[in-house]
């Protein structure tokens, strides 16, 4: 703390807060309605009170509340009873959705010694909460099949698809193996999805101390971090694939849906999978043989990291109650005065694998402020012009259940009528961290510029910009520059970068399957900790490591409160096709770059295959096989995707002339009564931009996932592959199918562009 101040104070940001004397103009907003906003705003971020969080986090964490529990339901109960006793209009929706959870769990080292699995986390005496084990679920991973199978062990490091190539190359096959795979390098679904592929019959994730435990930081309870009994618990759907209930894709899972047999489900995994202990799996770990490990393959384990295969030989036996269980999601909604049928909506889940204060509770808490102010501001005479829809999900934890069955059960409303979808889960102290579609980047910046950072007092972009300068200023994040100046993009460029979001929470739906512009917020960065999905994501863990004054959970739902208070309140939706045009030039860029850099390393690959180079430097005491040779493909042709980038940057120009004139002259235009009609038919198809990027047959493979331009990775899960089409064709050497799929993305964009060209002639309407 003390040192980043200091270096806010060398570059000279640490002027005190306060908001300028003339704030700037509001995008989207005549001048009365702006000075409206700002102060309906600052009455509403008065209202979130750290104490309050604190209370809820105590109620709602209190007790395990998995999905299907007794205290799931308590919670949703007893916060639909304060959201009405706040005087708003909220609801239970129900849904019955398949969720596993485990009867038996056997794992046990048979040769070359003995040795049976712990698979419990104990308590500790310290923290009252994680002694409640009648109501705790077991360590286990979700949507893993039945199985019983004995067989040696290989270590696959994170087990993702470049662990396997190095393998091969050590001449190791995990074919009818079970592999122990570490969290890590990938969304924890990819490794029992690519063990399967290459042919192993069971697999298990630990967590290595290395990357979660005591070589990050002190451990649980003297510390944050995981200790040597903590277990990930966590869901390992295939959720690449569709996200939601497995037995109904695509549709919701309302009483009397359509089901698939459980055996027609692809989203559950191919052989039995579990997560255990760093301490349950030294023993295996320490009892294998075969090659040491690449050097970045080794964990913090005290033990030589060999990858077998065997002859450490184990038993694992899985079984689970294949029950359906019910989902409630609490619905809120403050009807728009002006355009009922244009809803911004918000949402944070309620359901955790444990008690979860962290995950999902100290974002659930903030969700719970905004709504108590936007209670307090209706009482004072403030009428959103836009329908405010808020949403405390169940069932996120183990596949996104509550959101996509709720999602896809309103499909065709939601179509219409969402305009953005704002998400958070969980919060901590440090940094707003914003992702989301880049026609809100430059909305989100202006949020940033007037929220207080509760640590530095500068305004929560102004952290985020020294950070970026901080951080490029490390000669160890790039190349030397000259002088060792910064990089100037964080000081030059009107707006900071928001990263794209794949998939990881519940936006997904919202974005990847429905195209509505979607944002995901919360602050961290500075509160590392080791209880993720554990029992010790309690309220003990929370208050002493992380935000205990609960000051950025304020932060939180002022941020994400006044967000949704000026997309709702503005005449024009405030989307920006700048940011979005310059981005789209980028993510281009890189599936250039990529192309060619993967075509000339199997050019070079190729030549020192033909020049024995792999021969030459073979240690016969270590042999490993030579890589394979690959033909060398074609040039591409991206064409259509610079002539669709091109279409775009012509629009943006004209949309932008267009909102300058509607906001010359104090906006007179945006508030004149004879443009009504104009500014409202201009929203309307505002908000089908985003429903452009998308298209119904969706991505090769997965036609859940609709975006063009954003997706979760096939292969990483959580990670966001942008052009997932295109990109993931080359990934794959499929390089023919990558050139179908330029063609597709390239007319994406020329469909964006004529939705931008058609809001544009609208907005020339408004005068
Ligand atoms: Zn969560």
């Amino acid at each position: 703390m003390r040192k980043l101040l200091a270096s806010l104070l060398s570059l000279g940001l640490a002027a005190p807060f306060a908001f300028p004397a003339d704030a700037p103009p509001l995008a989207g907003y005549s001048a009365d309605s702006a000075r409206a906003e700002r102060d309906w705003e600052a009455k509403f971020r008065a209202v979130p009170d750290p104490a309050n969080l604190r209370a809820y986090m105590q109620r709602l964490s209190a007790r395990p509340h998995h999905v299907g529990s007794p205290y799931d339901k308590d919670n949703a109960e007893w916060m639909l009873a304060r959201l009405k006793e706040w005087g708003l209009d909220a609801r239970i929706e129900t849904f019955d959705v398949l969720f596993p959870t485990p009867k038996e769990r056997v794992l046990e080292l048979l040769e070359p010694t003995r040795f049976t699995a712990k698979l419990s986390e104990p308590t500790e005496s310290v923290d009252p909460t994680s002694g409640q084990h009648e109501e705790q679920l077991p360590t286990y991973n979700a949507y893993s099949i039945d199985g019983d199978v004995t067989a040696p062990l290989v270590y696959v490091n994170y087990g993702v698809p470049a662990d396997y190539e190095m393998l091969d190359r050590l001449g190791v096959s995990v074919k009818g193996a079970i592999v122990i795979a570490r969290y890590g390098g990938s969304w924890r679904g990819i490794k029992p999805k690519v063990a399967a592929e290459h042919g192993a019959v069971g697999c298990l994730i630990y967590s290595d101390p290395r990357d979660d435990g005591y070589a990050q930081g002190e451990v649980f309870p003297a510390g944050a971090y995981r200790n040597r009994d903590g277990v990930q618990r966590g869901s390992v759907m295939d959720m690449p694939v569709y996200p939601g209930d497995p037995l109904t894709p695509g549709v919701g899972a309302t009483k009397d849906a359509k089901r698939l047999d459980r055996g027609q489900a692809v989203t559950l995994t191919k052989i039995p999978v579990m997560p255990i202990s760093y301490g349950d799996a030294q023993p295996l770990l320490a009892a294998m043989r075969g090659p040491v490990a690449p050097p970045a393959w080794r964990g913090a384990l005290p033990i030589t990291y060999r990858v077998g295969p065997g002859p450490a030989r184990v038993h694992l036996k899985l079984a689970f109650n294949w029950d359906l269980k019910p989902l409630y999601n609490v619905i809120v909604r403050i009807p728009g005065a002006v355009y009922p049928d244009e809803w911004i909506i918000r949402g944070n889940h309620h359901d955790a694998w444990v008690n979860g204060a962290e995950d999902p509770v100290s974002g659930t808490s903030a969700l719970l402020e905004e709504a108590r102010g936007f209670a307090t501001l209706l009482r004072q005479g403030w009428r959103p012009k836009r329908t405010i829809v808020y949403c405390i999900w169940d069932g996120e934890e183990p596949g996104l259940l509550g959101s996509t069955e709720w999602a896809e059960a309103h499909a065709d409303e939601l179509r219409q009528k969402a305009a953005v979808y704002l998400n958070s889960d969980t919060n901590g102290r440090g940094y707003l961290e914003v992702e989301g579609s880049h026609t809100l980047e430059r909305f989100l910046n202006g949020v940033a510029r007037d929220i207080q950072d509760p640590e530095s007092h500068v305004s929560v972009w102004r952290r985020l910009q020294a950070r970026e300068l901080a951080n490029g200023a490390q000669p160890s994040a790039g190349p030397a520059r000259p002088n060792g100046a910064p990089p100037a993009e964080a000081r030059t460029r009107p707006d900071l970068r928001i990263g794209a979001l794949g998939s990881g929470s519940d936006y997904t739906a919202f974005l990847d399957h429905l195209g509505i512009a979607s944002v995901n917020l919360g602050f961290g960065g500075e509160d590392g900790g080791g209880i993720y999905h554990s029992i010790y994501d309690d309220f003990y863990w929370y208050t002493h490591f992380s935000d205990g004054d609960f000051v950025y959970g304020r932060a939180l739902a002022q941020t994400a409160g006044t967000a949704v208070m000026r997309l709702a309140d503005a005449d024009l939706l405030p989307f920006d096709f700048d940011d979005f045009t310059d981005t789209i030039r980028r993510y281009i860029e890189e599936v250039q770059a990529l192309a060619r850099d993967r075509r000339n390393q199997i050019i070079e690959r190729n030549r020192m295959l033909d020049e024995g180079v792999f021969a030459a430097v073979e240690d016969p005491r270590e042999p490993t096989k030579p890589p394979a040779r690959e033909a060398v493909p074609p040039f591409l042709n991206f064409a259509p995707l610079e002539n669709g980038l091109a279409a775009l940057q012509r629009v943006t120009e004209a949309y932008d002339k267009a909102a300058a004139r509607a906001a010359a002259n104090g906006g007179s235009a945006l508030a004149n009564p004879a443009s009504a009609a104009a500014l409202r038919e201009a929203n309307m198809r505002l908000i089908a931009v985003e429903r452009a990027l998308t298209l119904k047959e969706g991505l090769p493979g997965r036609p859940w996932f609709q975006h063009q331009i954003y997706a979760p990775g096939f292969y990483t899960g959580y990670g966001v592959k942008t052009l997932p089409a295109v990109r993931e064709s080359i990934e794959q050497g499929q390089w023919s199918q990558a050139e179908e799929e330029i063609a597709k993305v390239g007319k994406v964009l020329e469909n964006a562009g004529e939705a931008i060209q058609s809001a544009t002639t609208e907005l020339q309407q408004v005068r």
